[in-house]
């Protein structure tokens, strides 16, 4: 079994494969093209692999906002933070966000000066620390995509069932295909096509990208992570701008159905719907996020701890926003590598393994 899951591996890392497929790219793109990956994990990939650097120079590959600690804005990040300095409260969070700096301060900072907060790396782990702290308020910072959605809906059904009244959802949930369309627009960047998100999709499916074509007439091909995926997909999508003929392609059959996963799309729909999502340089963009239906607003931290925690600070020099609109690269922002690195971070997009810019120090070239 194990042995049959390497060769699988392997086939998509195929040096001899990935060759044709550049091959195949060179020969068949002329017209000038720009594409963008909108997934942090695809940013990844592309970097590691070098494989911005391997295409022909009328391709150029833009970054999208696709880390989901990244786009969290700053006024939700505050909110969080003045949460945790509520008597009584456990804040839980995916280890990358405690590090973000907020408008004063980071989860991490909060922490240091008595917060109670804690690293999970589930919504199951944080609906065990509400069970075994019955007299503490405990709040899950929800952050992700389509991705993480339906697990965090059923920690809210579980904690129903199980009658855990102390549990509490932060939902700072965002939705792709909204995000590109409103990125589309803004009109700031121009694009030929988009590398759709390969876990999302698992998801979600193909059918919510078919505006993106037949709307703004975009090429779209949902790819996977492994670098033949990645070549597969610009291939597919330069055959697409070549042809002009844009549509929405699966080139990760292993992992997407074009219907999605039906059963965690009911368990996120039955939890939650769609609403207002503010976004860190785009602000807020309508049914971007997703919010608790009244149904389970019990489980709601925004409806059980209102707080206003004060204006907003944005890092001074920090070029995020711009990064996550694809109008900048960090090569353009005057702090990368200087007093932004990945043990300083100055933005979140240094802060996430799948951050723009921490992808760029890690493994950038130029
Ligand atoms: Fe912000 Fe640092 Fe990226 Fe500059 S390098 S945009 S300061 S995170």
């Amino acid at each position: 079994m194990g042995c049959k899951i390497v060769k699988f591996v392997n086939e998509y890392r195929d040096p001899e494969l990935g060759k044709k497929l550049l091959e195949r790219i060179r020969q068949r793109s002329k017209k000038p093209i720009r594409l963008m990956e909108f997934c942090g994990g695809h940013t990844v990939a592309i970097f590691k692999h070098g494989i911005r650097q391997l295409l022909p120079a009328n391709i150029r590959m833009l970054s999208g906002p696709g880390c989901p600690v990244c786009v969290t804005a700053s006024a939700d990040l505050d909110r969080a933070i003045a949460m945790a300095k509520l008597p009584g409260v456990i804040i839980t969070s995916f280890g990358d966000m405690v590090r973000v700096p907020g408008s004063h301060a980071s989860l991490q900072q909060a922490k240091a000066g008595g917060a109670d907060i804690r690293i999970v790396y589930s919504a199951q782990d944080a609906l065990a620390i509400a069970r075994d702290n019955p007299a503490k308020s405990v709040i899950f910072i929800g952050i992700g995509f389509e991705t993480t959605a339906p697990t965090i809906a059923a920690s809210i059904l579980q904690a129903e069932q199980e009658k855990i009244k102390n549990y509490y959802v932060l939902s700072l949930h965002k939705l792709c295909p909204p995000i590109m369309k409103a990125i589309l627009d803004m009109g700031e960047v121009k694009l030929s096509g988009i590398i759709c998100p390969g876990h999302v999709s698992s998801i979600i499916g193909a059918r919510p990208y078919e505006f993106i074509p037949e709307e703004y007439g975009i090429a779209c091909v949902i790819s996977g992570f492994e670098p033949v995926d990645i070549l597969l997909t610009i291939a597919r999508l330069v055959d697409q701008i070549e042809a002009d003929k844009p549509q929405v392609e699966i080139a990760y059959r292993r992992g997407v159905r074009p219907e999605g996963n039906t059963q965690a799309i009911r368990l996120m729909e039955t939890v939650f719907e769609t609403g207002e999502a503010d976004w860190r340089g785009i602000g807020p963009v309508p049914k971007s996020g997703l919010q608790l239906k009244e149904r389970y607003e019990r489980y709601d931290a925004a409806r059980k701890f209102p707080i206003d925690p004060g204006p907003v600070r944005e890092p001074k020099g920090c070029v995020c926003g711009d990064i996550l609109r694809g109008t900048s690269t960090p090569l353009e922002c005057r702090l990368f590598r200087r007093t932004c690195t990945p043990e300083h971070p100055v933005g979140p997009c240094m802060v996430s393994a799948e951050g723009t810019c921490a992808t760029y120090y890690n493994y950038g070239r130029d």
